[in-house]
């Protein structure tokens, strides 16, 4: 209730009465010209069904499995016809576990280099139990070259409360074959605030990530997963997380290891090493979403495929852009939206900032506060996320931008098209 209410507060103070927080059901979408875009690309299965998580899956099934890569197919054809052969500047394909369908990930790759200008990175989600040296070898060949292993732990007692369908030799076996496929950049996802887990326990899952040779760890808490998912789990293990003061410090201890060890932050979460690429699924600026429940971001519009796999191959197979729920954004919140997702990369450039905003006075004013709280630091060229507006940006994913999605999401879920939801 009270999340509620500052919530409305702050949006009003921030983008004023015009902006509608609501989701409505929409068919299709005007999509100007653009020069360039991101591609995410959902792959719903997963071979084990964890009891924490919020994201859109189902179980791995051949046929479904078939029909869903035929559907994906034809989407991204549909947006061929829509935007030209333009440029992709980076493919990330999530889900769901996308390494179950390792060998239709080559076609959908091959299809979308054929039909765009392909310039950056291509990423893929994986997990543990998923992964040996023939899907490796395949993804590689594939032109995937940035991994990202979703390990949670390195130890069994935490794997086996996440109901993780691998223990902790398999984690350990699978990063290491990550690690010598010679990817430009092998992520490790780790989480932290799990019931029962010291910080001790956390350092020694680092430490196991840093000695096998991540090049990039992501160290997140259990709870920024969606409230009710979150709830459902925790009611189910008769647990609790760890309140807000011991969080603060865990992530204070995991900040200071990593940074210690020649880590540098590159989001909130996200601590690489060297130059390997940051590797990141959620900060592109223009993407289109491909597959079921995905979303996708235009300058001013921002919508979600159907999130049911049965009616989003019904529909994409027959030629239509399965979307379902479209919110238009006013210039006021693309602002804030793009300054969120600059801040989630924990930097801002000063002169684009400038450029894109002017003498904005109400953005000073936000700035001045952020600089006077010890949350950002600025020098000429940028304006840098401290420590601690690092976390402090965690707690506003946390209570705002995630108890959103987990509106959406839930809702999404339960009803394939809905006509209204509000956020
Ligand atoms: S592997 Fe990932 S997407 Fe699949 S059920 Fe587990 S947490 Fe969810």
């Amino acid at each position: 209730m009270i999340v509620d209410a500052a919530t409305k507060t702050i949006r009003l103070i921030l983008v004023g009465k015009e902006q509608e927080f609501a989701f409505t059901r929409t068919e299709s979408i005007d999509i100007p010209p653009l020069s360039q875009i991101g591609l995410y690309v959902h792959i719903p299965f997963c071979r084990n069904k964890c009891l924490y998580c919020p994201y859109n899956r189902v179980a791995y099934d051949e046929n479904l499995a078939g029909a869903y890569t035929e559907a994906v197919l034809s989407e991204i054809e549909q947006y061929l016809s829509k935007l030209g052969k333009i440029e992709v500047t980076s493919l990330y394909i999530g889900g769901g576990t996308p390494t179950t369908l390792t060998d239709e990930l080559g076609v959908i790759i091959e299809s979308i280099r054929e039909k765009f200008v392909m310039s950056g990175d291509i990423c893929v989600e994986t997990s543990p139990g998923d992964l040996n040296e023939d899907i490796v070898r395949k993804l590689k060949e594939a032109g995937v070259n940035l991994l990202s292993i979703g390990v949670q732990s390195f130890d069994d007692t935490f794997l086996k409360i996440l109901g993780r369908d691998y223990d902790a030799a398999q984690a350990r076996s699978a990063a290491k074959i990550a690690v010598s496929a010679d990817f430009r950049s092998v992520n490790m996802d780790l989480m932290f605030a799990l019931p029962g887990q010291t910080t001790a326990d956390v350092l020694d899952d680092l430490k196991e990530a840093l000695r096998i040779g991540a090049n990039q760890v992501t160290a997140y808490p259990l709870f920024t997963f969606p409230y009710s998912s979150v709830g459902r789990y925790l009611r189910t293990r008769r647990v609790k997380t760890p309140g807000i003061f011991r969080l603060r410090k865990m992530y204070r201890e995991i900040h200071d290891f990593l940074i210690q060890n020649g880590y540098e932050r590159v989001s909130v979460w996200g601590f690489r090493k060297g130059d390997s690429p940051r590797y990141s699924s959620v900060t592109r600026d223009i993407y289109v979403g491909i597959g079921a429940g995905a979303g996708s971001r235009l300058p001013a519009v921002f919508y979600l495929n159907t999130f049911s796999v049965d009616d989003y191959i019904a529909v994409a197979s027959s030629g239509r852009l399965p979307i379902a729920l479209a919110m238009d954004m006013t210039p006021e919140l693309m602002k804030y939206y793009w300054l969120y997702w600059r801040f989630y990369e924990t930097y801002i450039d000063s002169r684009q900032l400038r450029e894109r905003f002017g003498n904005d006075v109400k953005l000073k004013v936000m700035l001045g506060l952020a600089r006077l709280l010890g949350l950002t630091r600025e020098d000429r060229n940028q304006i840098e996320l401290t420590e601690r507006g690092a976390f402090y940006i965690h707690l506003l994913q946390n209570y705002f931008i995630l108890n959103y999605i987990d509106r959406v999401w839930s809702a999404a879920m339960k009803e394939p098209w809905p006509d209204r939801i509000e956020i």
